[in-house]
């Protein structure tokens, strides 16, 4: 599943060939992923420019010439790609985007979870979110400051994309090792120096991914790129811990898996 560095990564990659270029029309072949009437959606978005692309969370942010903010999110498994339009569509190909140049942004997603929006209040969607990671405002005293009141299991905390936004399974699982936090710790048991450590962990952690994912192929970012060759816990169930030799554990946690070290964390 996507998550900052490979939302990002992404951002980065649509920008050169999408900034400044015209939509001219839609074409959708899976509706539930549109969150507007299918024909609204092209009604509007005919003829609006693409200004700028931003990330907040994980969500990628076009601005537009007109009142309208369009929004992705590539959930499980989507991806967006820019294609020649006559280019033979690929059959996860949902929603395609018709530029004035003759290319196609085309919204390519197996599970179909991905979801495409159309506003002109993007701050009600986004506002909600939580503070943005590598944000350079974003400071150690914010960190601890997010902790107030908080009281439940630092990983399902983690993924809260109100408490912090952008973070999922992979970095999460990544940044508690790299710390030394087992994810079914409770958050109020934290000191302040383990919520320092946190802090930066999540921080150098999404920086080297994005980093990483710069290098890869654009279909196998959203998987976490090179980065994958990476990974000390997440999907290493079993396998020996780097530190200690110790087999990596995998428990359920909320609805969700977590990886750990057991002689590493704590
Ligand atoms: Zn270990």
């Amino acid at each position: 599943m996507p998550e900052l560095p490979e939302v990002e990564t992404v951002v980065r990659r649509l920008r050169a060939p999408l900034i400044g270029r015209t939509f001219e029309d839609v074409r959708v072949e899976w509706e539930r992923m549109v969150q507007l009437p299918v024909l609204e959606l092209r009604t509007r978005l005919s003829g609006q420019r693409v200004q700028k692309i931003a990330r907040r969370g994980k969500y990628l942010v076009f601005r537009l010439t007109g009142e309208d903010t369009l929004i992705f999110h590539l959930k499980m498994t989507g991806d967006l790609q820019v294609f020649p339009a006559d280019d033979a569509f690929h059959q996860h190909d949902r929603v395609m985007f018709s530029l004035d140049n003759g290319h196609q942004l085309r919204f390519r997603d197996q599970r179909k979870f991905g979801r495409v929006y159309l506003t002109d209040t993007p701050d009600q969607m986004l506002g909600r979110l939580g503070p943005e990671p590598l944000d350079e405002a974003f400071t150690e005293h914010d960190f601890l400051a997010l902790f107030n009141g908080r009281s439940g299991r630092i990983k399902p905390l983690l993924l809260d994309q109100e408490f912090i936004a952008g973070l999922g399974n992979i970095y999460a699982d990544e940044a508690l090792f790299l710390t030394g936090i087992r994810p079914q710790r409770r958050a109020s048991t934290l000191t302040d120096e383990d919520k320092r450590r946190l802090y930066r962990a999540i921080r150098q952690v999404l920086s080297i991914a994005i980093e990483q994912n710069g290098t890869s192929l654009p279909d196998e970012t959203y998987q976490g790129g090179q980065y994958q060759q990476q990974f000390l816990v997440y999907g290493r169930e079993d396998q020996p811990c780097s530190r200690c030799d110790n087999p990596i554990q995998r428990i359920q946690l909320g609805q969700r898996s977590a990886h750990f070290c057991p002689s590493c964390q704590h």
